[in-house]
This record gives C-alpha cells, sequence and structure tokens, in this order.
C-alpha cells in the first residue's frame, strides 16, 4: 500500500491522510474494507489534485488531515437512575412526592414551598389513598461519549452543530466518534481554494 502511494508524487499528503482515515475505516468491519478498498484505489488514481479529490468526497474534507482522536474516549452507554420519593397521592400519581432515599428520609434541601407542602400533607392523612408512602422509581438515560482534549479539558461529545461539537476551552472540534475536526466553517469552503 505504502509502496504505490509514495509512487504517486501528484498526491499530496492530506490527501494521503484521508486515504488512510478510510483505510481506518476499513479495518472496522471487512465487509466495507473490500467494498472501499476498490472504491479508494479507483478513487486516488483517479484524482490528480487535492481540490477534485475534496469535491467528490467533501465529508473528508473535515477530517483535519488523518485519524488524530481524542484521548481516553469513553463510549456513549445507557444508565440506569434510581429516585426515591415520599409520596402522599390518591394512588395514581395525583399528589405530592418528596425526593428521599431509600429509607424514606426526606432531603434536607427541599426548597421552602415543598417544606411547607411536606408538613401540609404529614398533617393531612385523610387527604390521600398513599399516605407517607416510599416509592422507587427508575429510568434510563443516555451519557454522552466523552474524552480528554489535547488542551486537557474533558469533553463530552453530543450533537451540538452537524454530528459535531466542540471543546469548550480550547475550541478543538470533535465528531462524535471522538475524531478531531476542522471547525465548520472549514468544511466546505475551502473546496473553493486554489491548492
Ligand atoms: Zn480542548
Amino acid at each position: 500500500m505504502r509502496d504505490w502511494i509514495s509512487s504517486l508524487d501528484e498526491i499530496d499528503r492530506d490527501c494521503i491522510h484521508r486515504y488512510e482515515y478510510l483505510l481506518g475505516r476499513k479495518l472496522k468491519d471487512c465487509n466495507e474494507y473490500i467494498e472501499i478498498d476498490g472504491q479508494v484505489d479507483e478513487m486516488i488514481l483517479e484524482f490528480e489534485s487535492r481540490k477534485e479529490f475534496y469535491e467528490a468526497y467533501p465529508e473528508l474534507k473535515k477530517y483535519k488531515g488523518g485519524f488524530n482522536m481524542i484521548q481516553n474516549y469513553t463510549p456513549s452507554q445507557y444508565r440506569t437512575v434510581i429516585e426515591y420519593f415520599k409520596v402522599f397521592d390518591d394512588g395514581h400519581r395525583n399528589g405530592f412526592g418528596f425526593p428521599c432515599d431509600e429509607n424514606g428520609k426526606v432531603f434536607d434541601d427541599l426548597n421552602p414551598d415543598a417544606l411547607k407542602n411536606y408538613n401540609w400533607c404529614l398533617n393531612n392523612p385523610d387527604k390521600f389513598v398513599r399516605f407517607n408512602k416510599v416509592v422507587k422509581e427508575s429510568w434510563t438515560v443516555r451519557d454522552d461519549a466523552h474524552g480528554t482534549c489535547q488542551c486537557g479539558n474533558e469533553v463530552y461529545l453530543y450533537d451540538e452543530y452537524y454530528g459535531a461539537c466542540q471543546c469548550g476551552q480550547c475550541g478543538q472540534w470533535y465528531n462524535l466518534s471522538g475524531q478531531e475536526l476542522l471547525p465548520p466553517e472549514d468544511w466546505q469552503e475551502n473546496l473553493d481554494d486554489d491548492y
């Protein structure tokens, strides 16, 4: 592979990096390997300038010259959240619920209005079918993938702008797989530049 690349003097370095990016993708999936393999060989041989190459594969333009990944990449994952509530209601969640621990101890940081309601509930047992009962609730949340930016900042990868997001500290852009990207303003416009 290397041999024939080095023999193509007219293909510049960035172009080769993007070719390597495609190679990287191939390794993940054998079917894709075979499919892309044919395409890329043909592609590289066909294009005589970077401009031409990007015009045919504009989506590769944003990969900042290759395959640079965020560090310590952690994929997105699902997580179960469990919370407990002290419930005063009609048995069908019409009423009051106050966050508490699993033993039913209502958290100390209730805001004044909630505290007022809680005390009112405690003093009006006849108003409720379910009175002062600890109810466990659980649900699933999806945590964004994340990793450590080159600047040291922990970056959560979410769809901030067309499938990409930016490090809040240094401004580096990433896609949701944690690959470094050029800033969005460079994704397309440079296609028109002369190389
Ligand atoms: Zn950063």
